[in-house]
């Protein structure tokens, strides 16, 4: 299941002034008890406050260690949430809801994450994103969904639950790669590659990704347009190395021109607004998924006929 066969009309709202141009992005964060999620969203947050922007979090992570909860509490500050009393894929969806809107109103984020306990639905969770009022400014929605490599090595509990979390990932974080053999990890892979096809996996120790691969961002300055090169090498402290490049394209492909076009390149992300045939579409990729949607208005000129892809070394 995949979120552009659900998202109804593929229109991008024009979002509130303030909002970053496509939208806020926002992360459900999922995956077994044990995997890693907390330690991700830690990262993030220590992430977002690096680059002074403001993150909301939503943590549903019932019976995870105390200690965890609060020391995320103390580092994600007033932009921090924590969801008790049920699962936020089910019983407490119109919770989440509410939470989401109120964080809104209350500390304006530039990125969103929701984590989920380790027997949540990714996709379920996804779904409130798409709600009313939701819609209005959250942009692109991800199901990141954390695995423990150890666990997969060990060939434990990989049905069920975990393989209905891993099959509604749009992208994968294939954690604690340090505790298994490395001539292991393409076979390991392999396992998950089954469940979910189409999901880029991440490596990851101790939960450190790089959080421009999880929040493109379209604004970044200092690339000049009608050019392709290499940019920045975006490796602070993961076990994988990044590149980001600009592309252009010429103006006025069909939009399936566009996309195998856009899909030669096999990008864990891309993010950008081109003029096609069909109008201004914005860009939004995770893997070989691409989506093309309806630009919000207002759309600065600069940003127009960039796309930013972000590939392996
Ligand atoms: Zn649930």
């Amino acid at each position: 299941m995949k979120m552009s066969d659900q998202k109804p009309d593929g229109v991008q709202p024009d979002f509130p002034r303030g909002t970053p141009v496509g939208g806020v992005p926002a992360l459900v964060v999922s995956g077994f008890l044990g995997a890693g999620k907390t330690t991700l969203v830690k990262h993030l947050i220590r992430d977002a406050q690096e680059q002074g922007l403001r993150l909301a979090v939503i943590s549903n992570e019932f019976g995870a260690l105390g200690i965890d909860q609060a020391l995320l509490q103390e580092a994600g500050g007033a932009g921090y949430v924590e969801l008790e009393g049920g699962c936020v894929c089910c019983q407490l969806s119109n919770e989440l809801r509410d939470t989401l809107q109120a964080l809104w109103s209350k500390i304006r984020p530039d990125r969103v994450v929701v984590e989920t306990s380790g027997v949540a639905l990714p996709f379920e969770t996804l779904m409130t994103f798409w709600r009313e009022p939701i819609t209005d400014w959250v942009g692109e929605s991800l199901a990141v969904v954390v695995v423990n490599a150890e666990q997969v090595a060990q060939r434990r509990d990989l049905d069920g639950t975990f393989e209905q979390q891993v099959s509604s990932a749009d992208l994968l974080i294939f954690n604690k790669v340090d505790l298994v053999p490395e001539a292991s990890l393409r076979e390991l892979e392999e396992v998950l590659h089954e469940m979910a096809p189409d999901a880029p996996i991440l490596h990851s120790v101790h939960g450190e990704v790089d959080g421009r691969v999880l929040f493109p961002s379209l604004s970044s300055k200092s690339i000049s347009a009608n050019e392709v090169r290499r940019r920045s090498e975006l490796m602070p402290h993961t076990h994988e190395a990044f590149e980001s490049q600009e592309l252009s394209l010429p103006d006025d492909l069909t939009p399936d021109q566009l996309l195998n076009r856009l899909q030669a390149h096999q990008a864990l992300r891309m993010k950008g607004i081109v003029h096609t045939s069909e109008g201004l579409k914005l860009v939004q990729g995770v893997g070989s998924r691409i989506e093309l949607t309806t630009p919000p208005s207002g759309i600065p000129e600069d940003l127009i006929g960039r796309i930013i892809i972000i590939c392996r070394k």
